[in-house]
């Protein structure tokens, strides 16, 4: 994708992150609004607009972005007391950055998803 991903800029370095974990195919960064004690975004370095496309695209790859999450989780302390980890995709999931990312937030009770 490039230049008009703003992911892609991160993982190309042209946009700074507060990196938290990084592997060959991966990145996991803080995200700047945070909505929890914990807010990480976990994404692939190769551009999927989303995780229906990245599941269906590469399902290895999908399997190396959960891995890269559970590392995240389990560095933050968030083994013990759990964690929420979600994908927004396409317009009614409130999808805002088209460029597959897993929200990891804990560090707090979260309260039930849908109230
Ligand atoms: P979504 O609505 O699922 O597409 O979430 C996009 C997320 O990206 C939001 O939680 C934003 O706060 C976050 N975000 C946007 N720009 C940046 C950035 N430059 N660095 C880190 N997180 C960002």
């Amino acid at each position: 994708m490039g230049s008009d991903c703003l992911f892609c800029r991160i993982v190309a370095g042209e946009i700074p992150a507060t990196v938290v974990r990084e592997t060959d195919s991966t990145l996991a960064f803080r995200d700047i609004d945070p909505k929890a004690p914990v807010h990480v975004l976990v994404i692939p370095k190769e551009h999927y607009a989303d995780v229906a496309t990245l599941g269906q695209g590469d399902p290895a790859l999908a399997g190396e972005l959960l891995a890269t999450a559970a590392a995240v989780a389990e560095d933050e302390g968030l083994l013990g007391d759990g964690f929420r980890l979600m994908f927004n995709t396409g317009a009614y999931g409130g999808q805002e950055v088209f460029h597959v990312h897993a929200h990891l937030l804990g560090g707090a009770p979260l309260g039930p998803m849908l109230a």
